[in-house]
């Protein structure tokens, strides 16, 4: 029956027999279908009235000089909530494209280099506050098998992070080297560190640490499921090691890392 889906379990049975196991997952994975179109579909509902808001909002910003002041501070308050609210539906409409992507990464050569040097030029905007020293160490070279916009995706939210959960004057580190077995990449902060008890469900959809903090610092609280999904597109796992008040280290391997002669043969 090509509506049904079965997940297939083998088991050693006695001693020389095997039982398999299957199971109908048709209504799960039916309810999963309908839950990431339905997020789909809201996010890109919610884009348009937004930028409505958001376009009359400058307009009123522009026209109310002679305003009390309480004006000028609510129209700013509005305008800084409403480009929340776009952010974090920016996120969600990033988290359902990479979740139904049918984007082949073995179709598609990323050179990283090129690629991490824009995220560089956009982590340097960013830092203009924080004045982090941010130190990049890249392999020459380095193409891999991928997304572009999603391993751009991907590198960026782990380095923004760095940017945001570090104290100003702070020392950044971005690797992206050759291992054995793959690409490496690295972002190593000196930053407020993670208790142990929180990573298992970083990467869950909006878990953040200091819900309180968090919020202040503009995030949606999905980065690092989109870093997640990214990385099981690309058969690679988000590492995570962190001490509070010493720093955080995230990093992956991409395993289909493409070098030299390959790279000349296409
Ligand atoms: P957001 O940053 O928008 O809150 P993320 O999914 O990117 O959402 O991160 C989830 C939480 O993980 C953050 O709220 C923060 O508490 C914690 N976190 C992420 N990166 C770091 C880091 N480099 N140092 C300390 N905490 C971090």
């Amino acid at each position: 029956n090509p509506n049904k889906m079965f997940e297939y379990r083998m088991m050693e049975y006695g001693q020389d027999q095997l039982l398999l196991i299957a199971r109908d997952v048709s209504r799960v994975s039916h309810l999963e279908e309908m839950r990431k179109d339905f997020v789909a579909n809201v996010s890109h509902e919610l884009k348009t009235p937004l930028t409505v808001i958001n376009g009359y909002l400058e307009v009123l910003e522009s026209t109310t000089t002679d305003s009390p002041p309480i004006v000028g501070k609510a129209l700013s308050e509005m305008g800084s909530q409403t480009k929340r609210m776009q952010v974090l539906i920016e996120d969600l409409l990033i988290l359902s494209r990479i979740e139904s992507s049918s984007d082949r990464i073995f179709e598609n050569v990323v050179d990283m280099q090129a690629m991490l040097r824009q995220v560089e030029i956009e982590a340097n905007a960013l830092n203009k506050i924080k004045k982090h020293s941010i130190k990049f160490t890249i392999d020459n070279d380095l193409r891999v098998y991928g997304v572009e916009p999603e391993l751009r995706s991907a590198c960026s939210n782990l380095l923004f992070n760095a940017i945001h959960y570090t104290p100003r004057g702070g020392s950044i580190e971005v690797k992206f080297k050759r291992k054995a077995g793959g690409a490496y990449f690295a972002v190593i902060d000196n930053g407020d560190g993670i208790e142990d008890k929180h990573l298992r469900r970083l990467t869950e959809r909006f878990y953040r640490v200091d819900k309180g903090r968090s919020r202040t610092t503009g995030g949606s609280g999905l980065g690092l499921s989109i870093v997640k999904h990214v990385l099981n597109h690309h058969n690679a796992r988000l590492e995570i090691s962190s001490t509070v008040g010493k720093g955080s280290k995230f990093s992956f391997l991409l395993p289909n890392e493409l070098i030299g002669d390959d790279w000349e043969d296409l």
